[in-house]
Formats: C-alpha cells, structure tokens, sequence
C-alpha cells in the first residue's frame, strides 16, 4: 500500500525520510506531470506543511531561501539589484497560478537542462543546503545537478534551504529567456549576468551563466575572465570569442537546432550583459 505523510515539522520529515524511499512533493508541478495519468506506486511525502521552510531572509552570511519559498514569493521579496535576475527569471516560469504554488527548491530538484532557476542561481554563487537525519551539508549548486534529472541528493536527504552568500549579494543582473513564444514556453535558451563594477567604471566582477544549452546549465569562466577589468559599456560584446562558449553542447530538439542555440546563446549573453550594466533595456535591469 502506498503511504502519504504530511508532517508539520522538518525534524519529523527527516525522520520519515530516514527509513523509507519517499517521493517529496512540494508544488506538485513537475511531480504530477511526471505521474501522468499512471498510478501512484512511491510513498510520498509532501512537505507543504513545513512552515518552517517557507520564508527567504537575509543576514549578514547573504540570503536564505527556504525550500518552500515560491516563485511568486522571489517576485515580492524585497532583494537588492544582484537578485534581479532570478526575479526575472521567477516571472517566466510558467504562468502566475504556476509561480504561486511552485518552488525554487522544486527548479533545482527536478534538474531539467531548462530549469529557469539554474542560471541565475549560478550566477548568484547559490549553495543548496541538504538535511538528512544525521547531517547537514551544503554544496554550491553546480555540484548539485548532476545531469538530466540526476541531483546529488541522497535518499534519505532533503533539501531544506538555498543560499546566496554575501559575496554575491551586491552587484547587478539580468536574465533573458529565449522561448517559441513570450510566455508560458520551455526555454531554448537563457541567460543570466551578474556583475560588478568599480568606481572606476571597468568591471570589477563577473559571473555569467547560460541554460538549455548543455544537460547542465554552465557558467562561463572564460568569458567571465575577460570581462573583469574591462569598462562597463557596449564594448564588452568586441571582446566575446568563440572559446568562451566551447563549454556548451546545446542538441537538436523540436525548439532548436544545436547551431540555432550556440548562435541564440551568444546572443542573449550579450544582451543580459547589457541590461545588468544598464546599456540597453533588455532582461531584468539594475534598480
Ligand atoms: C504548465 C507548466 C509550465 C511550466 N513552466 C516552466 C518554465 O517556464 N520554466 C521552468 O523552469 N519550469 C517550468 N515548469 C516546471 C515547474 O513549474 C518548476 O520546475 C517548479 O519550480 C517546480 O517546483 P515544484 O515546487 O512544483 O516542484 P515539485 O513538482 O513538487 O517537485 C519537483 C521535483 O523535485 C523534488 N523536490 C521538490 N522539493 C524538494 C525538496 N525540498 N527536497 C528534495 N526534493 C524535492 C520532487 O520530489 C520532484 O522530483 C512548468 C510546469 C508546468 C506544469
């Protein structure tokens, strides 16, 4: 017989987690269209009522988002200009009635190459913090997803929080999805930049990550690399080369050809670039 829980705290999810193979439910929208129409044969433990989980804050160590917290719940969260992009990024998943009961979590969980949270959490350096009975650990977040749909989560572990260290926090960004259409699309591609940059208007820090183009969205370090130290215009688009996108292996699918994507991809990082240094309009802009 299949077995449902819903516990009231984390303490007892993890205990519950300890001594079973439990399928975690959190806003259900990539666990019921991966059930489909066939019936449920996983114990499943659903974790919306972990109030405990719900919540982003920040402190002096950078901003915690609880496993719970919602797209919708990114979008109204007063964050500085760094997190502009994942805000951006939140409002293009799905539709409004899908941002209001999906999980940032859920994005990172589920690992599919065109999870819209991955790239502006790369870029924002994000750990995900994971719980099991006995431990705790945190990896950066591109330790966690492994691959297509493969996490380094083990069974008996939940995910319990994401962070952006401090680091992180200050800087500007900027997303930008490309998708068939507007709204309500699975991205062909996207892009995430977050930059700093100094008093003397060069670039003092960048990190630039891009999804849908690889079974694993990437940062980009070599062409974060060149940017650093360059002034903060138009300008920085001279500099991309060829080999600062070699890392991306993007596939032929009904969205794309894997030359359309490398073309797209080059594109849109140049445009997220722009709009985090406040050079065009384009993506989510600095305040
Ligand atoms: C109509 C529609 C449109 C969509 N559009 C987009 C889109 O544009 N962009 C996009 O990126 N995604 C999109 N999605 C996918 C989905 O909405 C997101 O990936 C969402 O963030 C998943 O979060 P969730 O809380 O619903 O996860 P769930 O469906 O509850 O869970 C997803 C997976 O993660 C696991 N999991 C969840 N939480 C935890 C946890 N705390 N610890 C361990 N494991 C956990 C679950 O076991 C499951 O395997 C869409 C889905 C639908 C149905």
């Amino acid at each position: 017989m299949v077995r449902y829980a819903k516990p009231r705290t984390v303490d007892e999810a993890l205990g519950l987690l300890a001594d079973g193979d439990w399928w975690i439910l959190a806003g259900g929208t990539d666990f019921y269209p991966a059930l489909g129409a066939l019936p449920l044969k996983r114990d499943v433990l659903d974790i919306n009522g972990l109030d405990e989980l719900d919540r982003i804050s920040a402190t002096g160590d950078g901003v915690t988002f609880g496993a719970r917290a919602s797209w919708t719940r990114v979008v109204r969260a007063s964050l500085p200009p760094a997190f502009n992009a994942l805000k951006a990024a939140a409002r293009e998943v799905g539709s409004v009635q899908i941002q209001n009961r999906a999980t940032v979590a859920g994005n990172l969980c589920n690992a599919s190459p065109a999870a819209d949270g991955v790239p502006p959490l790369l870029a924002l350096d994000a750990e995900v913090e994971l719980r099991s009975a006995k431990t705790t650990r945190r990896l950066p977040l591109a330790d966690f997803v492994l691959g297509n749909r493969e996490t380094a989560r083990r069974p008996d572990e939940l995910v319990t929080a994401i962070h952006v260290p401090r680091h992180a926090v200050s800087g500007r960004s900027a997303f930008v999805k490309l998708g068939a259409r507007r709204y309500l699309v699975i991205s062909i591609a996207m892009a995430a930049a977050n930059v700093e940059i100094g008093a003397d208007g060069m670039i003092a820090s960048a990190r630039i990550a891009v999804g849908a183009c690889s079974p694993v969205a990437r940062r980009m370090p070599a062409l974060e690399a060149a940017l650093v130290g360059r002034p903060a215009d138009a300008s920085l688009l001279d500099l991309f080369d060829d080999a600062h996108f070699a890392g991306l292996t993007p596939i032929d699918d009904v969205r794309g050809t894997s030359g359309y994507r490398h073309a797209a991809a080059r594109e849109i990082v140049g445009r997220a670039l722009l709009a985090a240094i406040g050079a065009n309009d384009e993506g989510e802009q600095a305040a």
